[in-house]
């Protein structure tokens, strides 16, 4: 579905992807890990148009993406959930899922709001409650419901465990499974490796702006490398 060759993007002087190159198949959840400052971020950024990047091939079923702008990108089908969720804090939590969808103009747009209602009932609940007032937990699963309210083949979700307490990150990843049974494909960006691999197909491990190591999910836990530095085994 989605494929990525030879990625190079800079901020300024910074050389933050160093030749990337991964691939994402329909139907898949694929977790992208690393360190801090490794890239992750930075390539999800890409992915959605936001970065620019200056070398490299970015595919989604078979069409080229790069030079196209985020909207058209949304509308393609990715949809990116960022890092530290960037909801409207001062709409209400249905008026958030409808700015998802600002890009559709078709009919469907009732029904996915449903959809996202049985993913995460907290939200029907607090449907008329300013997002803002929402604790950690429901904003993150507010920026998932805004996302899929474009309706994505592909979503792109970036650390949706951070700042969370341990029974909502397992929340979250359970819910993170059921999308991807509906038929969605992840691309999953996590610090909690442990997690992001229990829920994932495959993953690749990101390390200063290129792929160290790849691997399905089941190898990549087994890995000495990967016990050690990212599962906090010695
Ligand atoms: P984290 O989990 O800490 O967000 P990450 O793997 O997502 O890490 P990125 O945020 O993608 O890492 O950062 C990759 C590199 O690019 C780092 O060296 C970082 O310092 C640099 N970088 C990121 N954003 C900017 C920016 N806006 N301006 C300059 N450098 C940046």
């Amino acid at each position: 579905m989605l494929a990525v060759r030879g990625l190079h993007v800079y901020y300024g002087e910074i050389h933050a992807l160093k030749g990337l190159t991964l691939a994402v198949e329909g139907e898949e959840i694929v977790a992208l890990l690393g360190p801090n400052g490794a890239g992750k971020s930075t390539t999800l950024k890409t992915l959605s148009g936001l970065l620019p990047p200056r070398e490299g091939r970015i595919t989604l079923l078979g069409e080229s993406l790069v030079g196209v702008p985020p909207h058209e990108i949304v509308r393609r089908g990715i949809a990116h959930v960022p890092e530290g969720r960037r909801i409207f804090n001062r709409l209400t939590v249905l008026e958030n899922l409808e700015m998802g969808a600002y890009i559709r103009r078709d009919g469907g747009i009732a029904q996915d709001l449903e959809r996202v209602f049985a993913l995460f009932p907290r939200l029907k609940e607090r449907k008329a409650q300013v997002a803002g007032t929402l604790s950690g937990g429901e904003q993150q699963m507010l920026a998932i419901g805004r996302a899929l309210m474009a309706r994505p083949r592909l979503l792109l979700l970036d650390e949706p465990s951070m700042g969370l307490a341990p029974v909502l990150v397992e929340q979250i990843f359970e819910t993170v499974r059921d999308i991807n049974r509906q038929g969605t494909t992840i691309l999953l960006v996590e610090q909690n490796a442990a997690m992001a691999l229990s829920v994932a197909h495959r993953g690749y491990v990101l390390e200063t702006g290129a792929i160290m190591l790849s691997g399905a999910a089941a190898e990549l836990r087994e890995n000495a490398e990967v016990r050690r530095a990212y599962l906090g085994e010695s």
